[in-house]
Order: C-alpha cells, then sequence, then structure tokens
C-alpha cells in the first residue's frame, strides 16, 4: 500500500473501528427492517482473499473457472425443492436480491407474453414500479385489501374488462409493510372463471418466500400453486451480510430466451454481467447449518414471538395487530425518539415491527417499556438511528 496509508493506518483503523461500533449498536436495536442476524459467517472470511465471479449461468459450464458455480447449484436445489418447483423443469440463479428477481421474473413473463398487462397490488414494495419502468411495461395497480392482501374483486373486474390482453400478475408473498400474502389459488381460480387462455404469475416471496414453507397452514404461494417464477431475498429471513437472494423460474420458459455469448463461452441468461461469488457461498453455507429443520425452528420462534409482542403491546392498550401466521405486527406510529431507537419502520400513521431470528423477548419487553413511558427511554443514539432510518428501505 502507499506510504500515505501507512502514516494514516492509526487514523483508518479508528474510523473503521468507530464505524463498526455503530453498526453494532444500531443493528442490536433494530425491530422495523426485515434482516437476520443469528447467523456467524467467520468460515467465509478467508474467501475475501480471493475474486470469486459467477458471471453467467451456473448451470453452464463456462471458460471461466474462477467461480463458485457449484455451490450455487447447491443452494438452488434445496430452495427449488423448498418451492416445489417441478423435478426437471426449474432454473434460477443467486441474485443481488429481491428486486433482480422480480426484474427477472418481470422479463421472463414480458418476453413470453409481449403485448401483456402486469397486475400487481397498490401494496407491493416500492421497487415493483421502477422495474415496471425499466422493462417498459405496461400495468394498472388493482386495490389492496385492509389487510395488504390483493383485492381479489378489483383484479377479477379490471382483467374480465382486458380480456383482450395476456395477464401478468405480481402476487406478493409477505407485503413489505403488513406481510399480507396473496392467494395462487384465488388468483387461479379467476383465471379459470375468465378462461383466460395464457397468463403469466410472478410471486414476489422477498420477504416471506424462506419460511413460508414451513408455517401452518402453508400459504398458496409456490410453483404447485401455479407460479411461473419466484424470487426470495437472502439477506432477511435467511441472513446474510451482504444482500442477496435466489430467483427461480421454469426452465422451458427460460430456455425459450436465452441466447449464447461466446466471450464468457456460457449463456447470458442473467440480469447482470459479473455476479457476486461470495453471495452462493454464504447461503450454501446457511443451508448447511439450518437445512430444513433449522429453518423450521426458526420460523417457529420468530411466529411465536410474533404473537408474543401481539399480546404484550395490547396488554399495555396498544391497538396492536398483525396477518395470519405473520412475524410482523403492527401498530399505531409512536412518538419520533421511539421510531428512531428501534429503527421502525412506518407509513400512513403505522409502524411495524418484524420480529426476525435474533430478537427475543428482552427486545419486545424494553420496546413495550419505551412504549408505555416514552419518556424515561435512552436516546442518546436517536440522531444517529434517525438518520439512517431516513436512508434504509
Ligand atoms: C424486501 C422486499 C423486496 C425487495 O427485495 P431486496 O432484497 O431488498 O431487493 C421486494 N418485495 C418485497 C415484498 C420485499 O419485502
Amino acid at each position: 500500500m502507499a506510504s500515505d496509508t501507512h502514516n494514516n493506518r492509526g487514523t483508518i483503523q479508528q474510523t473503521l473501528d468507530d464505524y463498526l461500533a455503530q453498526l453494532r449498536e444500531q443493528s442490536d436495536r433494530m425491530m422495523g427492517y426485515p434482516a437476520a442476524r443469528d447467523y456467524n459467517y467467520d468460515i467465509i472470511k478467508p474467501f475475501l482473499d480471493v475474486t470469486i465471479n459467477n458471471c453467467g449461468d451456473p448451470f453452464v459450464a463456462g471458460t471461466y473457472r474462477g467461480h463458485s458455480h457449484q455451490f450455487e447449484l447447491e443452494v438452488l436445489a434445496f430452495w427449488a425443492e423448498l418451492m416445489r418447483a417441478p423435478a426437471d423443469n426449474w432454473w434460477g440463479y443467486v441474485t443481488n436480491g429481491g428486486t433482480e428477481g422480480n426484474l427477472y421474473g418481470l422479463y421472463l413473463a414480458r418476453e413470453l407474453l409481449p403485448n401483456s398487462v402486469v397486475y400487481y397490488s397498490k401494496d407491493s414494495h416500492y421497487s415493483v414500479a421502477k422495474n415496471l419502468h425499466f422493462l417498459n411495461m405496461r400495468s394498472i395497480m388493482i386495490r389492496a385489501q385492509p389487510s395488504g392482501e390483493i383485492d381479489y374483486e378489483d383484479l377479477r373486474e379490471t382483467i374480465r374488462i382486458n380480456r383482450d390482453v395476456p395477464p401478468v400478475i405480481f402476487a406478493n408473498i409477505g407485503t413489505t409493510m403488513t406481510e399480507a400474502k396473496d392467494d395462487l389459488a384465488k388468483i387461479q381460480q379467476i383465471m379459470h372463471d375468465l378462461v383466460v387462455p395464457k397468463y403469466y404469475i410472478h410471486a414476489d416471496a422477498a420477504l416471506c418466500g424462506s419460511f413460508a414453507p414451513f408455517l401452518n397452514p402453508r400459504p398458496k404461494f409456490d410453483f404447485a400453486d401455479g407460479a411461473h417464477s419466484l424470487s426470495i431475498s437472502g439477506h432477511k429471513f435467511i441472513g446474510s451480510p451482504i444482500p442477496c437472494g435466489i430467483v427461480l423460474a421454469l426452465k422451458e420458459n427460460v430456455n425459450r430466451i436465452a441466447r449464447s455469448v461466446a466471450y464468457i463461452g456460457n449463456l447470458d441468461t442473467t440480469v447482470t454481467g459479473s455476479r457476486n461469488g461470495l453471495t452462493p457461498l454464504i447461503l450454501w453455507y446457511a443451508m448447511k447449518c439450518f437445512g430444513r429443520q433449522g429453518m423450521a425452528e426458526r420460523a417457529q420462534r420468530s411466529v411465536e414471538l410474533a404473537a408474543y409482542a401481539l399480546e404484550r403491546l395490547k396488554s399495555i392498550g396498544i391497538k396492536a395487530w398483525r396477518n395470519p401466521n405473520a412475524i410482523t405486527v403492527l401498530f399505531p406510529e409512536p412518538p419520533a425518539d421511539i421510531v428512531a431507537k428501534w429503527q421502525l419502520a412506518s407509513a400512513n400513521g403505522e409502524s411495524h415491527i418484524i420480529l426476525m431470528p435474533f430478537l427475543t423477548k428482552t427486545h419486545v419487553d424494553e420496546l413495550v417499556r419505551d412504549l408505555q413511558a416514552p419518556s424515561t427511554h435512552d436516546t442518546t443514539r436517536s440522531d444517529t438511528a434517525r438518520e439512517t432510518n431516513k436512508h434504509r428501505n
């Protein structure tokens, strides 16, 4: 490194140490945004000394070898099975996050049904409108029920009056604010009733995809329930220090749009060029550590903690609520210092907490204490937290 760096090593170290301490403190109290933190990826640290690039289709052996495709394939197979994808007819890759998976699903839908209209509910993630804009797709926003679930009657009527164009349904499997899950069985019923010959369903399972298979009753959200593609975030319920995700789609559809690229001796089936090689290792390690059983237990614990939080909030007279089996609990937006301390996501006068793995009854109890006596809690960090809050999504 340059001598300049040498002279300043002390300062550089100090700057990074301060930043790390600040991150740790904020992270411990963050209840409003969905990020599991019960992980330890020390075993992955040596891989920071090498460049891994997963450029290209993970299923195709290309010329370039510095990739982690073999790990990526295991991760994909694990999740494809949980998402009940048809055994010999699925494809996917590890993305940069849920948004990229949604972009991919919509892209595929557009290529398959060129003159389609996308229907998505008002409570969809803010990135959906952006993706539709990138893809220049026609779209119609559908009303949402108070729970956040799509209004099926509005969906039915809107598709009915646009019967001459094939519909693409962008279904939310856990909305950002209330964790409402659109029911693919009901959506398929609408297609059936209206005798729609061609349609496409993409499931935005960014939030709930990784734990929905373990819920009882199991939500109707996956390939067996009629999805043609599905996007999951890796850094939410699974937990990852680096944002990532998984997109899965029916292989027969992907094959129809794949283009071969001579430069890398591979297929250009993914959204980006170079792709993160470290995140497949992270997701692989999480899969090995938790397995199906561990994921199921984490889901169960989060659902139970959400039930506990709901009861505690109600017990002090707060009008809290949650959707059935959700790990998100909503309540009227509290004073700004409490919102800042706990990084509570808020919209339209309502705040929520998401009971992600690593949160405990102790966190819930402390939040409840703050809500009971707003003047007694620690606000020393609230300015920093408020800043952080503003920039999060
Ligand atoms: C988080 C989220 C997204 C975006 O996923 P990223 O991984 O942040 O890109 C999209 N949709 C829903 C419902 C989400 O909760």
